[in-house]
């Protein structure tokens, strides 16, 4: 008798163990996907997701499932290959009759180097004129000496995939200093561009019904104590242009940056400090 309740016991409390665990199985899957070595799907809040794709270097993209039908993604990963693998999860994860819309903030390639894949399954790319002129004049230098820090037999993937790089334009293209301000589906998407930074293309995308900024690469994640890269852009210009996207926008809860962890609005903050630092050296 004695036995048998012990026994009862030990198997009730092994159930509620395995239930728990389940439990927080599924919360994990759902909170990050690594999809492959190179590419992690985050959902950061309720169908908001940053995909993260290191090639080598970690640079963050961002789609939002706004309804039943609509899909936003902003910027794209650094390759084609692995922008239809990312598609290919949205159509198994997510579902299949979604039209997706994209928006390129930039010309460097962790902002549109998965265009090519998108124009294959006729998905809109907005992004600005500059962008595409840029891309014309500028990423062949900008590769070059990308390239240049891709050195030794470890990058040897990346620079298999990058030497002969085929760049493909925004295909809804616009006069950078506009505004643009996009309904996909019911929700309002405002396009900006509060002036050169990072780049002289850089923009930012707002969505107010959810005061989140993908602020992209001309802001620095809150571990990034130096500005990177930045012989595409303007030191000076930035941090007043930093200035000027935080008077545009007043109420922000969450910015996305180009590289790293997702955080407040002090993230522009932070951004500021650390290009004013660059400027003093
Ligand atoms: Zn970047």
């Amino acid at each position: 008798m004695k036995k048998a309740m012990q026994k009862t016991i030990f198997t009730v409390l092994l159930i509620i163990l395995l239930i728990f665990s389940g439990c927080a199985d599924r919360k994990n899957d759902l909170a990050v996907v690594q999809l492959t070595e190179e590419i992690s799907i985050t959902e950061i809040e309720e169908n908001v997701f940053v995909v993260t794709h290191s090639f080598p270097w970690p640079g963050n993209s961002l789609f939002l499932v706004l309804d039943k039908e609509n899909i936003l993604w902003i910027d794209t990963p650094y390759t084609p290959e692995a922008t239809a693998r990312v598609l290919d999860w949205i159509e198994a994860e997510i579902g299949q009759d979604y039209s997706i819309t994209e928006i390129n903030t930039g010309f460097h390639i962790d902002n549109l180097g998965g265009n090519q894949e998108l124009i294959k399954r006729n998905i809109p790319i907005y992004g600005s004129s500059l962008t595409g002129e840029l891309l014309e004049k500028q990423s062949r230098i900008t590769m070059s000496k990308m390239m240049n820090w891709l050195k030794g037999a470890q990058n040897a993937k990346y620079r298999a995939v990058y030497s002969d790089f085929q760049f493909f334009r925004p295909t809804r293209t616009f006069d950078i200093n506009e505004d643009q301000r996009l309904t996909v589906g019911s929700e309002e998407v405002i396009i900006h561009y509060p002036g050169p930074t990072h780049t002289y293309d850089n923009l930012v995308v707002y969505v107010p019904g959810r005061e989140l900024l993908f602020g992209g690469c001309m802001i620095l994640s809150s571990d990034a104590d130096k500005v990177g890269f930045a012989e595409d852009g303007n030191l000076q210009e930035w941090a007043k242009s930093l200035l000027k996207l935080e008077e545009r926008f007043e109420s922000i809860r969450i910015v996305i940056p180009g590289h790293g962890n997702p955080g407040s609005s002090a993230l522009i903050e932070h951004t500021k400090d650390v290009v004013d630092a660059a400027l003093s050296d």
